[in-house]
């Protein structure tokens, strides 16, 4: 593996550092005075003598001292005496530790195809296959959640169906990171396709979780726990994890080198100065890889709107300490259940002011135990309490930690709040701590929690205190500043709807990426990418599968479609017994319908479809009559251009005829 880095040093150092002054005056836009290009003329003939190793010349432009040199005045001494030979020198220096392309290999023709079948778009849903001719990787493997009018439907699973073709490529599956939205969807393609899955512990350890939900634990047998800062061949790439800061502990970007060049993916991040664990960015390997050259960057473009930096997690810990210090009571603290850092600062404040903890929500506990059974946090095992035991304890000793921040039906919060939690009951000496924001389409339901806990009169904190949460996504200036450290030549902005990916490629034009290097991907859209260009070459299917999980299974899209209709429009049955030789009604027609006009307008609406049926036999003709198919197509045609002109409705029109 060490190897491998090498041979790439030695790679760029060939294509950079052999020719330094002809590609530079090369390029026809810089101008320079007339005595500039005289000096670089002469500095240009003293390199062809016999070449010194690179690291004794430097990095070519700025000689390392050689103490017998002739014209100290040429910048051989890294000093020179005439000072605008030294403005001339230190210019062309900047020039050339900003151009990326300088730094690429253009000697070769090999590209690189990038689509992401998720993430884009949305924000959730995370996948993304990068391909050379040979072999693949995918990076992370995520699920999202449903609209609202998706009625039944749990999750969200991108669409295999590219996978299924270029199966016999794929080499592994690489993870970032330990959040729903990058591994969720992971059980799911396995039931079906199974390669490598390479990670570092705890994404694994998590998704080793869903393969226990799953009654799938044989497939562990693919996991390959990876090292930071170690390079990892899988298919024609070479791999290497570099930590970083996010809401989940143990989250990485990846650093992805393959024949055409190296790809930075980001991940989820932040830059996190002072993270909880004292495990800070690894900004050094993204700068490694910047002075290396990067072919591009994918980066996270969630909080692309925000100016400024988002705040570190630490900043929490104040904010929680000021709440624990004047609550009376117990103190009931939701949050999302991977956020391990903020769990861990609720609980550090807890056993400040003697609360014993209550952890309640089994997702929490879960990812509690994990965390700690991997060792990424230690805690006291005396300190926590069984939700049944809290009455025991008096209030002001009491922590509850708990899910439900978004408002879940289904949560230990939500049942605590409209007095369903078998151990435990809001009470107004409560102070609850809501330490979350709203994803984007939750704003509802965590309303209506919220109303709930205030009706049970406890005490909220929640938006009130600013620092109650913070972000695990950079802000503008953290987005610049991976920018500024990776330095690519191309730029691919992820995770993100259309609005945050263009707000990125803003940035990214102000932090000195070539406006015509960036492209904003949908779904399937298939990057190709080489030292030379960046395009979009094809469009592969992609799209959502729906999943029920009190069957763990797929529903068909014509399922769900029929129901958003239902709901939408409701449905209409008639059963009808026609006389067919003198074209009548044997019978009055039964109707009936539901979710279109309400109850006391039942008999009305019946009697009108009556009408339309004798008017619609009267007129047909006798071969429709007389053909069961037919007719009650033909019905059907009929009665829904007659409801619609009435009600503006399309209901499902479900016609029985018996024709005699
Ligand atoms: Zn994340
Ligand atoms: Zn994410």
């Amino acid at each position: 593996m060490e190897n491998l880095e090498q041979n790439n040093e030695q790679e760029n150092s060939n294509s950079n550092g052999e020719q330094p002054a002809v590609q530079t005056e090369g390029s026809g836009e810089r101008q320079r005075s007339a005595r500039a290009e005289e000096y670089f003329k002469n500095r240009k003939q003293k390199f062809t003598g016999p070449r010194r190793p690179r690291e004794e010349r430097g990095n070519g432009e700025n000689p390392a001292q050689a103490p017998g040199a002739q014209h100290p005045s040429d910048g051989q001494h890294g000093w020179h005496t005439n000072i605008k030979n030294a403005i001339e020198a230190n210019k062309r220096i900047q020039q050339n530790r900003l151009n990326t392309d300088i730094k690429l290999n253009h000697n070769s023709k090999a590209t690189v195809r990038i689509t992401p079948l998720g993430g884009l778009e949305e924000i959730g849903g995370n996948i993304t296959v990068i391909e050379t001719q040979n072999s693949a990787i995918l990076v992370d493997v995520g699920m999202s959640f449903p609209d609202d009018d998706m009625h039944g439907v749990d999750i969200l699973i991108p669409d295999f169906t590219y996978l299924r073709s270029i199966k016999h490529k794929i080499a592994g599956i690489v993870i970032t990171h330990a959040h729903e939205d990058h591994i969720g969807a992971v059980p799911y393609l396995f039931r079906e396709m199974q390669f490598p899955l390479y990670g570092t512990p705890l994404p694994l350890g998590m998704i080793g979780n869903k393969f226990d939900e799953h009654k799938m634990l044989e497939y562990k047998r693919f996991f390959r726990a990876v090292e930071k800062r170690r390079v990892i061949k899988i298919g024609d790439f070479e791999v290497e994890w570099m930590h970083m800061t996010h809401s989940v502990i143990d989250a990485s970007s990846l650093a992805i080198t393959c024949e055409a060049g190296t790809i930075i993916h980001t991940g989820d991040f932040k830059i996190d100065h002072t993270p909880i664990d004292g495990y800070p960015a690894d900004l050094h390997r993204l700068a490694h890889y910047g002075e290396k050259g990067v072919l591009c960057l994918l980066s996270d473009s969630t909080n692309s709107m925000r100016p400024g930096a988002t705040l570190s997690e630490s900043s929490v810990g104040p904010t929680f300490d000021t709440i624990f210090s004047r609550s009376k009571g117990r103190v009931i603290m939701s949050t999302f259940s991977s956020n391990i850092h903020r769990v861990y600062q609720a609980i550090d404040k807890g056993v400040k002011y003697n609360r014993k903890v209550a952890i309640i929500g089994r997702s929490m506990e879960r990812n509690l135990e994990v965390a700690m059974n991997l060792g990424y946090i230690k805690l006291p095992f005396g300190i926590f309490i069984d939700a049944a035991e809290v009455a025991k304890y008096p209030d002001n000793e009491v922590l509850i930690i708990t899910t439900g921040s978004q408002g879940e039906t289904m949560s230990a919060l939500y049942r605590m709040a409209v007095n369903e939690h078998r151990h435990i009951k809001l009470k107004p000496s409560d102070t609850v701590i809501l330490s979350s924001s709203a994803i984007p389409g939750n704003e509802g339901s965590v309303s209506t929690v919220l109303n709930y806990i205030l009706k049970a009169g406890a005490n909220v904190a929640y938006k009130d205190f600013s620092d109650i949460h913070v972000s695990g996504h950079g802000a503008q200036e953290e987005q610049k500043l991976m920018l500024r450290l990776v330095k690519p030549k191309f730029f691919l902005p992820i995770h993100g709807e259309y609005q945050h990916v263009s707000k990125h490629k803003e940035t990214a034009i102000s932090c000195g990426v070539d406006e015509r290097n960036i492209l904003l991907m949908e779904d399937g859209d298939q990057i190709e990418i080489s030292s030379r260009s960046m395009r979009k070459i094809k469009t592969v299917k992609s799209g959502k599968v729906y999943i029920d999980n009190q069957r763990n299974n797929q529903i068909e899209e014509d399922v769900v479609m029929d129901r958003q209709e239902l709901a939408e429009n409701g449905i209409v049955i008639i059963v009808a017994f026609v006389d067919k030789q003198n074209k009548t009604l044997l019978e009055k027609p039964k109707v009936s319908s539901f979710g279109l006009v309400s109850d006391r307008d039942d008999r009305h609406f019946s009697e009108e479809m009556e009408n339309v049926l004798v008017s619609f036999l009267q007129n047909a003709n006798k071969e429709v009559v007389e053909n069961k198919r037919m007719l009650e197509n033909e019905i059907r045609q009929v009665l829904k251009k007659h409801i619609f002109r009435a009600l503006k409705k399309y209901p499902v029109i479900v016609p029985t005829i018996f024709v005699q």
